[in-house]
């Protein structure tokens, strides 16, 4: 009997070592999360990020802190039907620093890789911007300038949308979009001047063509913010074998995209039948004057039991990103959840505080705490390194 008590409490004590130490990996590594939508939702809904929003988003300020997130690239975004696109950029960018301003001591802003250790020495969230579209510089290379003054380190060339200079994954191929196939003159001028000022190319949402065209005529280390693997979830988001070779090749990253749609290769199916039962109720929200986005998220909240179930399992995760280090090694993967730009985060991650879980699984598959950081963000880290201007 004796003998069996003192099994159990090592088993506890060990389960206890456990669960300490990857916390304590997790809170002493570098976290980078590459692209988060929280600024975009907080203006389309009038939320204060530093006020408690469990429940009502991904992410708050406090939820960061006790996500162990050291560095946040905060995206700025706004759509193709948005008039004044750059504008809009700007009113974006002027929220965060808002924020920051009314939290001196917990969050700063950070343009490059020296700021970005001097804040997380400071135990201050590390405050980047990213720029989701290039229809935000509205075909002008000085717009694009600006930008960079105020802060972007990364653009990703388009978001869904075409722009006059470069296509999008979305409308590669879609003749009622046209645009010239992949980057024009302009859009490899765009990427030049982007490497002159030390500016990240971030190659999610871009098509392939647009990829190729990019990654030809980028001189340093691309980005790709938000995207996972296409062997593993054959969606127009996501990288082909061919891509995630050439960005190691370059010495880029690919930061892996949390959304369900683009992990589990499943979830179509699974919308459709949800949007199938669901389609009158919707229809008269459309007809009462909702947005379908807005329709979609009421319904997601409304019916949240059976949205928990069409959630990717989290495992799945873990094997998009296992897949890459197997393809090219352990180099050239990081993390950009999409949080509060995502309706479906695989689950057990609800929010940002699940971070600490992806720590503890990458531990449980062997991982050595070395890679763990270079994932955490320490790959991330490099690709801004080696894109910064001297
Ligand atoms: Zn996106």
């Amino acid at each position: 009997m004796k003998k069996f008590y003192l099994i159990i409490s090592c088993l506890i004590f060990l389960i206890d070592a456990n669960a300490q130490s990857y916390k304590t990996l997790h809170f002493n590594s570098i976290v980078c999360d590459t692209h988060n939508d929280i600024i975009s939702t907080c203006l389309e809904k009038g939320y204060r990020f530093d006020s408690n929003l469990t429940g009502k988003t991904h992410s708050d300020l406090k939820r960061m802190f006790q996500a162990g997130i050291d560095v946040q690239v905060f995206s700025i975004w706004c759509d193709e039907t948005q008039p004044q696109p750059f504008a809009f950029a700007n009113r974006e960018i002027d929220t965060l620093y808002a924020w920051i301003n009314r939290h001196p001591d917990s969050m700063v802003i950070v343009k490059n890789s020296n700021d970005l250790i001097q804040a997380v020495q400071q135990h201050k969230l590390a405050c980047m911007i990213g720029v989701e579209g290039g229809h935000m510089i509205e075909d002008d290379v000085n717009k694009l300038s600006s930008l960079y003054a105020r802060g972007a380190r990364y653009m990703t060339l388009t978001w869904n949308n075409n722009t006059s200079w470069a296509t999008s994954a979305k409308h590669e191929t879609d003749t009622s979009h046209p645009a010239h196939l992949g980057l024009n003159d302009f859009g490899k001028q765009v990427v030049k001047s982007m490497n002159r000022m030390g500016m990240l190319v971030d190659l999610s949402h871009v098509g392939e063509h647009t990829f190729w065209d990019a990654i030809h005529t980028s001189t340093k280390p691309i980005l790709v913010s938000h995207s996972d693997v296409y062997a593993l979830c054959p969606v127009f988001r996501n990288l082909k074998d061919e891509q995630i070779k050439a960005v190691a090749k370059n010495g880029g990253v690919i930061q892996l995209n949390f959304y369900s749609g683009f992990l589990d290769s499943t979830f179509p199916a699974k919308e459709t039948a949800f949007e199938a039962r669901h389609k009158a109720e919707k229809d008269s929200l459309m007809q009462a004057g909702k947005q379908e986005f807005f329709a979609d998220n009421y319904l997601f909240l409304k019916y949240a039991d059976e949205v928990k179930n069409m959630r990717a399992p989290f495992h799945l995760l873990l094997d998009h990103l296992d897949y890459i280090v197997k393809l090219v090694g352990v180099d050239y993967v990081g993390l950009g959840s999409d949080f509060d730009g995502i309706t479906f985060p695989p689950q057990q991650l609800d929010d940002v505080t699940a971070f600490p879980l992806i720590t503890k699984a990458l531990m449980e598959r062997g991982y050595k705490d070395e890679d763990i950081k270079k994932i955490l963000g320490g790959n991330f880290i490099r690709v801004l390194k080696a894109n910064e201007v001297k």
